[in-house]
């Protein structure tokens, strides 16, 4: 029978530790929540690198959803400096407007 309160078991290791080795009011001992944000610091910086390999110098476009070389877009107000749409999308993405617009000054020339 033990009787000493200055113990907890730990919810993650399961291992039995001193009250001290927990901070206040948390199940898990510190030495678990030192691995847990090891691990997500670690998670976040392999995901960023990830990212980082797969963009490089390209850039997402926002209509086509493919990954083009910077100079395949247009200058524009974006975070980078560029264009949201690449140039063959944005060429689409202008003619799709004049062709709205031709409709409607044809519509309009109906009534
Ligand atoms: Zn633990
Ligand atoms: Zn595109």
């Amino acid at each position: 029978m033990e009787c000493n309160t200055d113990t907890k078991i730990c919810s993650r290791c399961k291992k039995k530790k001193k009250k001290s080795d927990f901070s206040y009011g948390n199940c898990r001992c510190k030495g678990c929540l030192n691995e847990i944000a090891k691990k997500k610091y670690r998670d976040k910086n392999e995901v960023s690198f990830k990212e980082q390999t797969i963009i490089g110098c390209t850039k997402r476009c926002g209509r086509c959803e493919k990954y083009k070389k910077f100079e395949d877009f247009c200058k524009g107000r974006c975070r980078e400096g560029l264009q949201s749409y690449c140039k063959s999308c944005f060429k689409d993405y202008e003619k799709e407007w004049q062709e709205k617009f031709k409709r409607r000054g044809e519509w309009q020339k109906r009534k």
